[in-house]
């Protein structure tokens, strides 16, 4: 089967309402939250009740059981008007797909329903102060003791991380194994959202970012913090590298996404103002050197859109998707990069003020090439698959 661009009408009148709510309540006030770094407990409400937190989770467990396609298009939506609302629900829609596809029954029964309505919300917590792209070397660790797992350990950047009444957390049950992965787990850590200090848990102040946001990103401190043991998921020791690099996967589709919506937005802002911006009698669209960097940019978004579309309808077909999950990303994450300085040069000096939305988007950017995999571990992971499928 080949990839399709024509969207289904049920997608159509999804992407038109969040499109709708965008346009109403995100654009108009996303710049000002954004330089106040202020979490938009508002708009988080009215995703909520548009059931955004649900989008992707079966409808038998209340959600409206989209596939990852649509979820994707949403998330350029999202991104198109700020980019931290991609945030918020990243790691809510990837612990959701965890416990979907891993989760024993009791786990779906006791998460899906609740995290459905956004009435708990999930953050994703892999990374550690020493160690991000190497994800085996981490050493946050969970020793069962009769019912509970006991936590310590501290992770880093994580996404969500005071908010989420729910942390899919990767950490070893086992710290001798050998090789490492084998001794990895995947815990559903219950927390109470907005507390800072729990008996075993502490959550730091939010981390000062570049960009992006809006969405707090924290540290998590766990020193004995317990777990029940009936919160691993899949119920499986030694499961967890599979099950979060599972879950990164389709992550990075959602990266990609999140990638076009930012850059979409920057050329939407680059060429109105280049009709509207005169330079030597004429508008500067009318140079032939900024019509060919819009040209670039229009082109290189609609390459990675319809990267980021193969991608989603391959895995909703049930088919192998890493190779082109991490082209997507890959491509859509620099693309990003590329489009957001064009977008800022072609305002030149207005590019470099707040009072202008290229502004953000230009800082926003370089998370793309950062999470979930740099750009230097895609065209790893790339390279390999690429070896495996073409192998002598
Ligand atoms: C804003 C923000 C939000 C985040 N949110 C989350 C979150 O919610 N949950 C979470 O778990 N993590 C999160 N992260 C962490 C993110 O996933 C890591 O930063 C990322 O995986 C890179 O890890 P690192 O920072 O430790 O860099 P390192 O792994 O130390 O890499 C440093 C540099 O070395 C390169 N490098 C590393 N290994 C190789 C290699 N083998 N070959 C070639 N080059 C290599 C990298 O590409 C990079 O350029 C977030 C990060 C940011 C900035």
């Amino acid at each position: 089967m080949t990839l399709t661009t024509e969207l289904t009408d049920v997608q159509k009148e999804i992407v038109a309402t969040v499109r709708d709510f965008v346009e109403k309540d995100v654009i108009p006030v996303a710049n000002e939250l954004e330089h106040a770094d202020t979490y938009p407990a508002e708009i988080v409400q009215k995703m909520k009740e548009i059931g955004l937190f649900g989008l992707k989770i079966p409808e038998e467990y209340g959600g409206l059981g989209e596939p990852l396609t649509t979820y994707a298009l949403v998330v350029v939506e999202l991104a198109r008007g700020w980019m931290a609302l991609s945030g918020i629900l990243n790691t809510h829609f990837i612990t959701a797909w965890q416990i979907e596809n891993f989760g024993t029954p009791e786990q779906k029964q006791k998460f899906l329903p609740r995290m459905a309505t956004g009435e708990v919300r999930a953050a994703l917590s892999m990374s550690e102060p020493h160690a991000g792209s190497d994800s085996q070397a981490i050493k946050c660790k969970a020793i069962r003791d009769g019912d509970v797992y006991k936590v310590t350990g501290t992770k880093m950047w994580v996404t969500n991380g005071l908010r989420s009444g729910i942390v899919s957390l990767m950490c070893k049950t086992d710290p001798s194994a050998d090789p490492p992965r084998r001794g990895i787990s995947v815990l559903l850590v219950e927390k109470e959202p907005e507390a800072t200090k729990l008996p075993g848990l502490e959550v730091s102040p939010n981390i000062d970012k570049l960009g992006y946001k809006g969405v707090e990103t924290t540290e998590l401190i766990f020193d004995e913090y317990e777990v029940p043991v009936e919160n691993l998921l899949g119920g499986e020791e030694g499961q967890g590298f599979y099950q979060i690099m599972a879950g990164i996967e389709v992550g990075r589709v959602n990266v990609a996404a999140r990638a076009i919506g930012v850059a979409q937005r920057a050329f939407e802002e680059a060429i109105r103002y280049a009709q509207e911006r005169e330079t030597f009698g004429k508008p500067i669209a009318q140079h032939q050197a900024i019509q060919f960097k819009l040209a670039e940019m229009a082109t290189q978004i609609e390459a990675a859109r319809l990267l980021m579309m193969n991608a989603a309808q391959k895995k909703d077909r049930g088919e192998r998707t890493d190779l082109e999950a991490g082209m997507a990303k890959l491509f859509a994450s620099e693309m990003a990069m590329f489009v957001t300085t064009e977008a800022l040069r072609i305002h030149g000096g207005y590019g470099y003020s707040k009072e202008f939305t290229v502004e953000r988007l230009y800082r926003d950017a370089p998370f793309f090439i950062i999470g979930e995999g740099t750009s230097e571990i895609q065209k790893q992971i790339v390279g390999r698959q690429l070896l495996e499928r073409y192998k002598i």
